[in-house]
């Protein structure tokens, strides 16, 4: 897992659900708006690692890297 913030490696989950390094544990991660939309994202996964999905997927597929 990679902090959601700084990159790093995650150590836990913090209250957002969100892997974060030990330094970010408690901070609030800024949760981007979709490029496409505009609605909120939500952290996804796939093989290829965490990624800020839409939340209206599948209706739309914007994504952002994290
Ligand atoms: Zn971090
Ligand atoms: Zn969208």
């Amino acid at each position: 897992m990679k902090c959601a913030k700084c990159g790093k490696f995650a150590t836990k989950l913090n209250s957002q659900d969100l892997p974060v390094c030990s330094r970010h544990s408690t901070v609030e991660i800024k949760v981007p708006s979709c490029p496409n939309c505009g609605l909120g994202m939500t952290l996804r996964e796939s093989k290829f690692g965490k990624f800020w999905g839409c939340k209206a997927f599948p209706m739309c597929d914007g994504l952002k890297k994290l």
